[in-house]
């Protein structure tokens, strides 16, 4: 039998799982031995190089390609230059998730890419793009929602996987792909450019872009996006990756160029302004979350007052527990952030020359800008009415595949990166939705796999989280859940030192499950607490104190 798609895994029949009845269960996680994402293997060596002047140490090269760059106990990066084949395709890994595209990769040979007169990355060049091409000339197409770092991951590795059809990528902002993080951080002191941000990977990509476009909606019966404009775009595949929003206070002052989010390049292009033009002294961050703080250190190097505003306390007790997050709110206060705990802004007057906030203890501020960090909300208003079952996110299946408002798996979409929530069989059946950098590379390249396999052959997708951030000169590595563990106990270093590891673990039914750890300024002593998070029998301790959190 012929398939109409080919290169696509069949419809299968829609195939009913099982999220709800056992939502929270625990899954016995040893038999998740993947500490590393399965990568398309390369033939060729290729030449390393990292950029010194980009390169801020942030170690995250080191966890993807351990035998490729090293971080020395004296905190200065190594690698080699020369890299064999064999781990050819862990540094391009590493290129795709160092935040500060530092790396270079020169020569060898990309998966899925011929050796043409071009040279290296020269592929046959994709035909021009016409609504309903696809489907009258019976070429494939997958189309990518969200011109992100989920979908561009998804879509190099379908190319990378030989998928020779169309590959339509759309986006609502002008730009392509470019690393968020820096946003938050180097953007806003200048320490890097917008061009210098954006990502490396899709240079050789052979796709069609459709940027400043927005995605109205979704046809599942039709297989088919509504673009704003009204035109359709066709698809036999869709991954989606739109992302999410930043949060938002219907409070404030919607239209006072004092209030910012930052979420775009477009958005903290405004709050560069805001801050360095518009010369402000006193700066307000609403929100504690790792962004919120990032944004209170930036302002604070900057020379200018800043005040954090948290409506929770002790600072990012959800993200990291208590005492390991009552370290961050030393270091801010040590660095002069006045920081405020427990508290939220019940009133705003927006005076022209400065904005006057009333905080629920009575304490008015007044400040010159205020910037918002209060987390995520998945971009998923356009699937509304779809036939996608959606809750804090597009809800998948384990393999990535979009499950429908029956329960069943969709054999033709997928969904990765921030906007997704599954079930990581590591820690348990329960859909939660990841917002790291890594991740969105991971749960792209995943998703691209699912999507080609089919959901009867796929397989699950079981990472291990990773992210990192900085305050004030401290770098703070974390991987798994922390937020899940109920226990911590700190397993090297000393949180008086401000430098340790923490490890988080919770009891459950097969005994307790190590669901994190967290290091601060230890990068490489946190690479040996990776590989066992998931497992359930924490190995015999080596210091510090168990306490509750
Ligand atoms: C300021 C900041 C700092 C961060 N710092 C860190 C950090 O230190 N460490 C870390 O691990 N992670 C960090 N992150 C998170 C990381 O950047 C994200 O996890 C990652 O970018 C997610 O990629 P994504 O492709 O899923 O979503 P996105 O990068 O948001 O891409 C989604 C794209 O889809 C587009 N889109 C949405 N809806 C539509 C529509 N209807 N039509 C067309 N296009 C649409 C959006 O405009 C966007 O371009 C940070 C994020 C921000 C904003
Ligand atoms: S991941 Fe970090 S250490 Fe590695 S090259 Fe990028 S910035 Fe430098």
């Amino acid at each position: 039998m012929t398939h109409p798609h080919p290169g696509i895994a069949p419809a299968t029949p829609a195939r009913a799982i099982e999220l709800q009845s056992t939502a929270g269960a625990p899954v016995r996680a040893d038999a998740f031995d993947l500490p590393r994402p399965v990568l398309v293997p390369e033939d060729e060596p290729v030449r390393v190089s990292v950029d010194n002047n980009r390169c801020h140490i942030y170690g995250i090269c080191q966890q993807e390609a351990p035998e490729v760059f090293r971080i020395s106990e004296g905190g200065s990066l190594h690698y080699t230059r020369a890299v064999p084949a064999e781990f050819a395709a862990q540094a391009r890994q590493a290129v795709r998730v160092c935040p500060m595209q530092a790396i270079e990769i020169h020569g060898g040979r990309p998966p899925g890419t011929t050796r043409g007169p071009g040279g290296p990355g020269d592929r046959r060049p994709v035909r021009p793009l016409r609504s309903g091409t696809a489907a009258r000339t019976g070429r494939r197409r997958i189309v990518v929602a969200g011109a992100g770092l989920a979908g561009l991951s998804a879509a190099t590795r379908l190319r990378e996987r030989g998928f020779d059809g169309e590959l339509v990528l759309v986006g609502e902002e002008p730009h392509r792909p470019y690393s968020r993080p820096p946003l938050s951080k180097q953007y806003l002191t200048g320490g890097l450019t917008a061009e210098q941000l954006a990502f490396r990977a899709d240079r050789s990509l052979d796709a069609h872009w459709l940027l400043d476009t927005r995605i109205l909606g979704l046809d599942l019966a039709r297989s088919a996006l509504e673009l704003r404009g009204g035109e359709r775009l066709p698809f036999d595949g869709l991954v989606v990756a739109t992302g999410v929003d930043a949060k938002r206070l219907p409070e404030a002052p919607v239209f006072s160029d004092r209030v910012r989010t930052v979420r775009t390049l477009h958005d903290a292009a405004a709050v560069q302004r805001a801050l360095h033009t518009a010369r402000a002294r006193h700066v307000v961050v609403l929100g504690g979350g790792f962004v919120g703080c990032e944004l209170a250190c930036t302002a604070r190097q900057a020379g200018m007052d800043v005040t954090l505003v948290v409506h929770s306390a002790p600072l990012l007790r959800r993200v990291l527990g208590s005492r390991v997050g009552g370290v961050v709110a030393a270091l801010q206060r040590r660095a002069g952030v006045d920081v405020r705990l427990a508290t939220q802004v019940t009133d705003w007057q927006d005076h022209g020359d400065l904005l006057r906030l009333r905080l629920d203890d009575g304490t008015l501020l007044d400040c010159d800008v205020v910037v918002l960090g209060l987390g995520g909300e998945p971009r998923t208003e356009w699937l509304r009415g779809s036939g996608l079952s959606l809750g804090d996110g597009v809800l998948c299946g384990p393999t990535c595949h979009a499950v429908d408002a029956w329960g069943r798996l969709v054999p033709h979409v997928v969904a990765a990166g921030d906007v997704a929530a599954w079930p990581n069989p590591r820690f348990d059946d329960r859909p939660r939705r990841v917002e790291h950098l890594i991740h969105a590379v991971e749960m792209g390249q995943h998703a691209a796999d699912s999507l080609l396999r089919g959901p009867a052959r796929a397989a699950r997708f079981a990472p291990v989280p990773r992210f990192w951030s900085e305050q004030h000169g401290t770098r703070i590595q974390g991987v798994g859940i922390p937020s899940l563990g109920t226990d911590v106990e700190i397993v090297e270093g000393s949180l008086r030192a401000e430098r340790f590891v923490a490890r988080y673990s919770r009891a459950t039914p097969f005994g307790p499950q190590i669901v994190g750890a967290v290091a601060f300024d230890m990068p490489l002593e946190l690479l040996e607490y990776r590989d066992e998070i998931g497992r359930s029998r924490p190995r015999p301790r080596t210091a510090g104190r168990r306490r509750r959190r």
